[in-house]
């Protein structure tokens, strides 16, 4: 591990390693981040105003945590942080400061009742966070199909997730997770970060990504639980036509002549990809198919 002693504090060090006396968990996803350009690149893309409120899952030793309280006013800057031995080391670094540590797996958050247990409802929220990265498609989905009613997320992910998550249609990227992240928000890769920033190095590249809640959904569904059984369905069997695909499916029953119905009935040729299908026209389809089925 290339530790040096420099870097800007708060932040991993080996002295607060030795201290503490702390051997970093790959189990935990714990990658520290150690460049301050990069950090200041998160928290701009938070747009963090004075009275924003702001959470931050996986405070690790506290440089990001760090940047966003500089950038806050009165606004609360919330922290969960499952590794109890980190939540000490905050707790001595951060002791004077406005920073409310939460010791606890954010997978066992139920954040409706966060927010109201923290008096944020109808106030801005944001998040932030250099996640965890073997739990970032569960913290985030968890996020969006709750709508927890968070304004804006700026995540550090794997570069191939950011990517998954703002693609196009056509591409290879593109898939269910592209879908349901783009139902819930409008993502934008903000950054592409390598390895070289964080103690120790991730095995692969990294990126930045801001994701804003969608007040209005990109098109209107008749059902969504239904429109998710089809997105799921197309992107299962991706390499076969939209009339296989959906006619196929393992997790629905859906009648082949119905399928063959709605996709003369939206002028969509019956070879085609669901890959190379827009959201907008998914839903178009799902809301056909459920109207009719
Ligand atoms: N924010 C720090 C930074 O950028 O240097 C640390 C980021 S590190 C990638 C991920 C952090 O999430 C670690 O501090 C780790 O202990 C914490 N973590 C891992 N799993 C967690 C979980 N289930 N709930 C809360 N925190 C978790």
């Amino acid at each position: 591990m290339d530790l040096q002693n420099n870097i800007a504090t708060p932040g991993v060090t080996k002295e607060l390693l030795d201290k503490y006396n702390i051997r970093l968990s790959k189990r935990l996803g714990q990658n520290f981040l150690v460049d301050r350009n990069i950090i200041d690149i998160i928290v701009a893309a938070g747009d963090i105003g004075q009275n924003d409120n702001v959470i931050e899952i996986g405070p690790g030793f506290g440089s990001l945590t760090q940047a966003i309280l500089e950038r806050l006013g009165e606004g609360r800057l919330f922290a969960i942080e499952k590794d109890d031995r980190l939540v000490k080391v905050l707790l001595d670094l951060f002791k004077d400061k406005q920073l409310e540590i939460i010791n606890k797996d954010v997978m066992d958050i139920d954040w409706t009742n966060f927010l109201k247990e923290n008096n944020l409802l109808n106030k801005t929220i944001k998040l932030i966070a250099n996640l965890p990265y073997y739990i970032t498609t569960p913290i985030i989905m968890g996020l969006l199909e709750a709508k927890v009613p968070i304004d804006r997320y700026v995540f550090m992910v794997q570069k191939e997730v950011a990517e998954r998550m703002a693609a196009d249609p056509g591409g290879k990227e593109y898939g269910s997770l592209s879908i349901a992240v783009q139902y819930f928000s409008s993502p934008e890769i903000v950054h592409i970060v390598p390895s070289n920033v964080f103690i120790p190095r991730p095995a692969v590249d990294s990126a930045v990504i801001k994701l804003e809640r969608n007040i209005e959904p990109p098109v209107l569904l008749e059902n969504e639980d239904f429109f998710f059984q089809i997105v799921r369905a197309i992107f299962q069997q991706r390499r076969k036509n939209i009339k296989n695909g959906l006619s196929k499916a393992a997790n629905i029953d859906l009648d082949k002549d119905l399928v063959l119905n709605c996709l003369d009935e939206m002028g969509l040729d019956k070879r085609i990809r669901g890959e190379k299908l827009s959201i907008q026209q998914i839903g178009q389809l799902s809301n056909l198919l459920y109207l009719n089925g």
